[in-house]
């Protein structure tokens, strides 16, 4: 599933080739994909709507577009949910088989292809306000991210998956970032010391920039499906490195030695998720 790191990349990806482009039609083929929004809705309002920047905020992807001389702004909420993919194609080029919605952009059209259909492209932007403070942003402070924690008896993996905790961390970089802390994923999340919550929050904001950055350098190619990195799901040139999956430490590692003391890492069910953690470097211990 796309994380941060994912929607961050595919956002810059995106953001230029959008920009002053103006949407001639649209069709919805999944209408789930698109709720609560009606289809006629997002027709009406879409239709010669231009794009005017690509945001993200967590783990969605905030479109703002303008009609005409309207004053007000119109925002559409972009989610890739478990393996949605965004992006263009030539007109003539055939469509993949799972297009959930179709922007006629005139010459292209915007695909969001999603076999699942667990993504969103929606109007309603009531979800992107529930959610938690930027990982990245300065305002995600060791003392805001101690209050949301607050007095959680929930182990710390699954408590960084709240979104409202903190926006944008999923499975796999849970995983990194408490390796990379060196805590274990079992400790209940008020059990951490103000050290330990000091250097969870670094962590996170170290492992996302790492992935954003190793992401930004990897040339994308939204054609070829069978090119898929598990990571990058939205497509991976063919010439990119194969080897991409290895700036993970512990996630789906279990077995192997651990890259900082060679203890076989361990993998572990949590919420019915798996957790990847070295048992030594991540003991049970507090500081
Ligand atoms: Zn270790």
């Amino acid at each position: 599933m796309p994380e941060l790191p994912e929607v961050e990349v595919l956002k810059r990806h995106l953001a230029p080739l959008l920009k002053g482009r103006t949407i001639h039609c649209v069709q919805v083929r999944r209408t789930r994909v698109i709720r609560p929004t009606a289809v006629r809705t997002l027709q009406r309002t879409l239709c010669g709507a231009t794009f005017t920047d690509l945001s993200r905020r967590g783990k969605f992807l905030v479109f703002t577009l303008r009609k005409g001389q309207s004053a007000k702004s119109i925002v559409l909420i972009g989610h890739l949910g478990m393996s949605g993919r965004m992006y263009l194609l030539p007109a003539e080029a055939a469509l993949p088989k799972h297009t959930a919605v179709l922007l006629d952009l005139g010459g292209d059209r915007f695909v969001f292809e999603d076999t699942r259909y667990f993504g969103r492209f929606t109007l309603d932007a009531g979800v992107i306000e529930k959610l938690g403070p930027e990982p990245l942003s300065p305002e995600f402070t060791s003392d805001r991210f101690a209050e949301a924690l607050g007095r959680s008896r929930q182990p710390i993996k699954i408590k960084l998956l709240d979104q409202r905790v903190v926006a944008g961390i999923g499975n796999i970089y849970a995983s990194e970032a408490l390796f990379q802390a060196r805590i274990s994923p079992s400790l209940s999340a008020a059990s951490l010391t103000a050290k330990q919550v000091q250097d969870l929050r670094n962590a996170i904001r170290q492992v996302l920039n790492r992935a954003v950055e190793c992401g930004s350098t990897v040339p994308l190619d939204y054609d070829r499906h069978e090119q898929r990195d598990r990571l990058f799901y939205f497509g991976r040139a063919a010439e990119a490195l194969e080897s991409y999956s290895e700036r993970l430490y512990v996630y789906a590692r279990a077995g192997e030695p651990c890259p900082r003391c060679a203890t076989l890492i361990k993998r572990r069910v949590q919420a019915a998720r798996s957790t990847f953690y070295c048992p030594r470097c991540q003991g049970r211990r507090k500081m």
